[in-house]
């Protein structure tokens, strides 16, 4: 998936985890959900996220972890979750849970974006199952158009419908 698409399904789910559990849609929600959602692509020298990594993406691959698996699994996102909450709830964070939920999220929105396109996500890595819900090709026409369109109407209404019956706020 496109940058584009995988920051707005990264506000989608955020919009989605903060909506199961009640709780308003807040800046730091989504300043800490954008973000990880481009985490996993760390495994792609090429990435984005990639080039700004210096040789972490190149340590990666040499230590044998394949693209779209162990940084695109449900493991990857409940180990970074259950470190912020160790590490915040340790050091009396402010907001440690609405960090860790969104740091959740946003990671997960990741790899199951990933899923619709033709090559498929390790998801339940170390589990070899490639998971693949679709056939797109990524920067295609369809992926260009037809994602994107349907990706910002999935963000803005799932957003606003959270914010309007939650409440929206700072933190
Ligand atoms: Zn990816």
């Amino acid at each position: 998936m496109m940058k584009h698409n995988h920051l707005m399904a990264a506000a989608t789910a955020v919009g989605i985890a903060d909506g199961l559990v009640h709780w308003p849609i807040t800046v730091l929600g989504l300043a800490v959900a954008l973000p990880a959602g481009l985490i996993s692509d760390l495994d792609t020298p090429t990435s984005s996220f990639g080039q700004r990594s210096g040789p972490l993406p190149y340590l990666i691959r040499a230590m044998g972890i394949q693209h779209r698996t162990l940084f695109h699994s449900v493991l990857f996102a409940a180990l970074v979750a259950s470190g912020v909450l160790w590490l915040g709830t340790a050091h009396h964070w402010p907001y440690t849970q609405v960090v860790a939920l969104s740091a959740f999220a946003g990671i997960m929105a990741h790899p199951i974006a990933d899923a619709f396109s033709a090559s498929g996500v390790s998801i339940f890595w170390p589990v070899p199952v490639r998971v693949r819900f679709a056939r797109m090709r990524v920067e295609g026409m369809t992926e260009r158009t037809w994602v994107t369109l349907l990706m910002m109407v999935l963000a803005v209404g799932v957003t606003a419908y959270v914010g309007s019956r939650y409440g929206w706020g700072l933190f």
